[in-house]
């Protein structure tokens, strides 16, 4: 398949700009476009020949829902039934926005969509390029990450290209995603509310709204256990994973500092590839390998925008061990912390 690349700028584009893009997700076609959080795949997703595609696309497992993007609040209620007043709090105060909002889903999406569950996810994005593109094309765009499933999330339309070129009809280059992790996912389908990805909208900033509101206790473990299945199903898949082995190094940021170098030179002395991940802050305190800093500590927004490039960055390099810091978990931590450890199988080393 022949792919298509269109370059826009977020801030300064004609709305006509999309009309092909808009044209081909009317049409059952896929499109990549920038979203805020990640990259998307688009597909029409009352369509489920086009939603197959996706799945196709990407080698994604069937029973891996997509969230579906709508470009107007109330279009919500085309796709949801029963909806709590919850949602609208939720709907009212971060959309356009990160937040994916699980509801009872209507008749009109299909299964292929929602990967046969009775729920749909449902997000407004906030990225000018997003909204645009699904306002035009008139249909609700189902859109999951737009890399080959299990690799990291894309965070600019590089990434995108490696994975898909050939494999979806275009790709909208819009610059790097401005957050760098995907969206936090909130249940509001049954009982009680319940956060089953973290992200950038936190627990905090989602009770200031609409009161208590716990995470799924299946992703707060730190090792995935079978008797614990999380409500999302893509949070049970290794996700995010890097080619070379990584791992994190936890405790007190000397103590990891020198844990490292230590690691790092031993592997590199049997001829080893080795990559470190570290921060503006500790950056100067390596000796080994090859040492990117993915951000502030002070600033763990820069941190999030930073991670999957840098993984990317080592599966380029072909690094064959990875060490990284590891970072705190409160607030956006949680959500780096999630990805930090799917990406590193789970593996530990505490010091
Ligand atoms: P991605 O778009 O690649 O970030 O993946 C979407 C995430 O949303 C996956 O973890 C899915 O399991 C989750 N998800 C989508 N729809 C639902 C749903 N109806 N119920 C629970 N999780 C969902
Ligand atoms: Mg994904």
């Amino acid at each position: 398949m022949n792919t298509k690349i269109l370059t826009l700028d977020t801030d300064n584009f004609q709305a006509s700009d999309l009309e092909e893009a808009a044209k081909l997700l009317r049409d059952g076609g896929l499109v990549a476009f920038p979203t805020e959080t990640v990259y998307g795949l688009g597909a029409n997703a009352l369509d489920k020949r086009a939603s197959s595609k996706i799945y196709a696309a990407k080698g994604r497992p069937s029973d891996n829902p997509l969230i579906v993007h709508i470009a107007h609040r109330k279009d919500m209620e085309e796709l949801a039934d029963e909806i709590p007043d919850k949602a609208y709090q939720l709907a009212e105060v971060f959309w356009p926005g990160p937040l994916t909002i699980i509801l009872k889903k209507k008749a009109l999406v299909p299964y292929e969509t929602t990967g046969g569950l009775d729920t749909v996810a449902i997000r407004l994005p906030a990225n000018s390029i997003a909204r645009e593109l699904i306002a035009r094309s008139g249909v609700f765009v189902a859109a999951p990450s737009a890399n080959i499933s299990g690799k990291p999330s894309p965070t600019n339309a590089k990434h995108v290209i490696n994975d898909l070129l050939g494999k979806v009809d275009m790709i909208i280059d819009g610059g790097k995603a401005t957050l760098g992790l995907e969206s936090t996912i909130v249940d509001l389908s049954e009982g009680a509310p319940m956060i089953l990805r973290p992200g950038c909208i936190t627990k905090a900033m989602l009770q200031n709204v609409i009161g208590a509101i716990e995470y799924d206790p299946a992703i707060l473990t730190r090792e995935p256990k079978s008797d614990i299945v999380p409500k999302a199903p893509g949070m049970k898949y290794r996700h995010y994973a890097p080619e070379g082995s990584l791992t994190i190094y936890s405790g007190e940021l000397q103590a990891v500092t020198e844990a490292i170098n230590t690691i790092a030179r031993e592997k590199m002395e049997c001829g080893y590839r080795v990559g470190i991940i570290t921060t503006e802050e500790t950056k100067h305190h390596y000796h080994y390998g090859l040492v990117k800093s993915i951000g502030s500590r002070k600033d763990e927004a820069s941190i999030a925008a930073g991670l999957y490039g840098v993984l990317r960055e080592f599966d380029e390099l072909h690094t064959e061990y990875i060490y990284t810091e590891s970072f705190s978990d409160n607030q956006f931590g949680q959500a780096i912390m999630n990805r930090l450890l799917k990406a590193a199988g789970y593996q530990v080393v505490k010091v």
